[in-house]
């Protein structure tokens, strides 16, 4: 299908990147450690990809720990009945055969829960509560003056505050468990007698500090986690996806496309993908210089983030050609699309270095996303239409559909 270049009535606003990066300060490091703050803070400003990444970090970090715990707890029992007269060791065997059966149940979940985030963080909180939950059992069970009976108990809430520094938890999660911890130490104190002794405010005091540590831990992990994720899966130049990222992008929508198939309230979802690539750009590296490029390429990137919609995905394919998957589009709302970017491309004014206007224009080729096929095979075919669309004269748009396309 051809385009004809059509009139836009909308003005697309032209922001300029400044391509050249600023040299690094002394200290630089730090500041991007802090400044990390609102990252490692909440999972609020995540963004999706990442919180599935996340996710399964946690999820293994649960199966091991989970591991340990489970077969830890129940060696105790033999401490247990060395220390403990026989009339306790009844309360703790209970508490400890309820722990063992809450931990495999843990694992359990967590082994299932492969890509279901809400089940794998529910298993990272039941890990630290059923510990937490087992030494509030013994402790409430037991007759106040037989507590002192108890060895190797009083180290529960330590444990679990030191473990929470393995997780990459958020600061607002881990601060949420370490405060139940301290209660939980607060507790013990008052059962065993301990509370506003001197001994008393120094295990408080102990705790705490391991949580302040253990936050930090939380806090410098979850960021290199960010960091490490960013630059695996996004272009540093333009901001956008890369090629990789793309790819498992794209397995993922056609993963969301079989699953939602059978439902009535959405039925068939539609996905289409364009290929972008801007036209003579060598000419423009000739001219103007390769920063100049550059700065071309991001604005470009810019542009076409703000002529999609925030579910679809913009991704740097390769040197100046980029990729766009349509959640949700079919082929003439695909077709639309395309051809208002190209427009939008040809109509904004992108600058050099000296602001001088540099005239940029682009050839796309648009396909359907087909469930079950390979991605490859989508993007060879919108491969083959921008090839068309470049032999056919340039700044245009061509179609490709895919064979079961109407
Ligand atoms: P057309 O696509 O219209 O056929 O012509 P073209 O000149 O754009 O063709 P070609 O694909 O051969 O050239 C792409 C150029 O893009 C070559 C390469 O130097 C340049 N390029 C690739 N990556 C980058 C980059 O990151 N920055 C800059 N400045 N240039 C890049
Ligand atoms: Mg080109
Ligand atoms: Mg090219």
């Amino acid at each position: 299908m051809h385009f004809s270049k059509s009139r836009e009535p909308r003005e697309y606003q032209n922001r300029r990147l400044d391509a050249l990066a600023e040299p690094p300060e002394v200290g630089h490091e730090l500041f991007v450690g802090l400044s990390a703050l609102r990252d490692t803070l909440s999972s609020r400003h995540h963004s999706r990809d990442f919180t599935f990444a996340h996710a399964r970090y946690l999820r293994s970090r649960v199966l091991a720990l989970g591991l340990i715990f489970a077969l830890l707890s129940p060696l105790w029992i033999v401490v247990d009945s060395l220390v403990l007269p026989t009339e306790l060791l009844r309360y703790t065997l209970l508490g400890r055969v309820v722990l063992l059966l809450g931990l495999v149940g843990v694992l359990a979940l967590a082994y299932f829960s492969r890509e279901r985030i809400g089940r794998i963080r529910f298993s990272a909180g039941m890990l630290l509560a059923l510990p937490a939950g087992f030494y509030l059992l013994v402790l409430s069970m037991l007759p106040p003056e037989q507590v002192h009976s108890l060895v190797g108990y009083g180290f529960i809430p330590f444990l679990l505050v030191a473990a929470l520094s393995v997780f990459p938890f958020t600061l607002l999660e881990s601060l949420a468990a370490g405060l139940a911890m301290l209660g939980l130490l607060a507790f013990s104190q008052t059962v065993d007698g301990s509370w506003l002794t001197g001994r008393g405010v120094e295990n408080f005091w102990l705790l705490s500090s391991l949580l302040v540590v253990s936050l930090a831990a939380n806090h410098f992990q979850l960021s290199l986690l960010l960091r490490l994720y960013r630059q695996a899966t996004h272009d540093p130049l333009t901001g956008l996806f890369n090629r990789g990222a793309l790819e498992v992008h794209l397995e993922k929508i056609q993963a969301w496309q079989r699953e939602t198939e059978g439902q009535d309230s959405l039925g068939h979802v539609p996905c289409s993908l364009l290929m972008l690539d801007l036209d003579h750009f060598k000419r423009i590296n000739d001219s103007y210089g390769h920063s100049v490029g550059d700065g071309v390429l991001c604005q470009f990137a810019e542009l076409l983030v703000r002529q999609t919609r925030r579910h679809d995905c913009v991704a740097r394919y390769g040197g100046e050609e980029f990729v766009i998957i349509l959640v949700g589009s079919g082929p003439a709302r695909a077709l639309e699309v395309a051809e208002r970017i190209r427009f939008a491309v040809e109509k904004t004014e992108f600058r050099g270095h000296d602001d001088e206007p540099i005239p940029v224009t682009t050839s796309i080729g648009v396909t359907r996303l087909e469930q079950d096929e390979p991605p490859r095979e989508a993007l060879r075919r919108a491969d083959e239409a921008l090839y068309r669309a470049k032999r056919e004269g340039r700044n245009q748009v061509i179609s490709a559909m895919g064979p079961a396309s109407p």
